[in-house]
């Protein structure tokens, strides 16, 4: 079955959200759709297994809701990047920057080891600083990157030319 055709005729464009000019894919139509919402999972869930994933990391907030269901359905753990000041324990963080200004996440530091490898999950790249930040963090840690995979790029915006060095030679999927 084409699964990428299926995932796409579930994703909303919603023009001049959030800001007059911007085009924002809505993946809510997706979530509400069981069976794309299963093919999604189960596609993601495939990727961690064939590059051999020990961790599942769900960059917020929208990345959360993709990655604990294929955490879950891979049998392996799963572990929030959020943004600052939302987790209660000892963290590790990042900063990046925005279109304007700059942003910070964090992850607890006992959640990943140096035997881990982590695949990350959000669901759409758009310039990449998310995920380049999010990868920096998880080599800061001490684990391995296994590979970072995206419900969608937006390819006009480049961002996988940003996450690719972070990369490392690890695999990139955008389904
Ligand atoms: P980036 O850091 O510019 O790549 O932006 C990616 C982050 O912003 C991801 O965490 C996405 O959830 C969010 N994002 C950017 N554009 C969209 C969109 O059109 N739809 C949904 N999320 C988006």
């Amino acid at each position: 079955a084409d699964v990428a055709g299926l995932l796409l005729s579930r994703i909303r464009d919603v023009p001049d959200y959030p800001r007059p000019g911007i085009v924002f894919k809505d993946i809510t139509p997706l979530l509400a759709d069981p069976e794309a919402f299963s093919a999604l999972t189960d596609e993601l869930a495939a990727f961690c297994r064939r590059h051999g994933a020990t961790k599942v990391v769900g960059l917020e907030a929208r990345g959360f809701i993709l990655a604990a269901p294929v955490a879950v359905r891979a049998g392996l753990g799963f572990v929030p990047v959020r943004k600052a000041g939302k987790l209660p324990g000892a963290t590790l963080s990042q900063a990046y920057e925005l279109e304007y200004g700059s942003a910070e996440i964090e992850i607890h530091a006992e959640d990943l080891t140096a035997d881990d490898r982590v695949l990350v999950i959000d669901d759409v790249l758009a310039t990449g600083g998310t995920a380049e930040a999010s990868l920096r963090l998880i080599r800061r840690s001490g684990a391995r990157v296994a590979g970072l995979a995206v419900l969608m790029e937006l390819k006009f915006l480049d961002g996988r030319e940003r996450v690719l060095p972070e990369l490392d030679g690890a695999p990139y999927q955008a389904l």
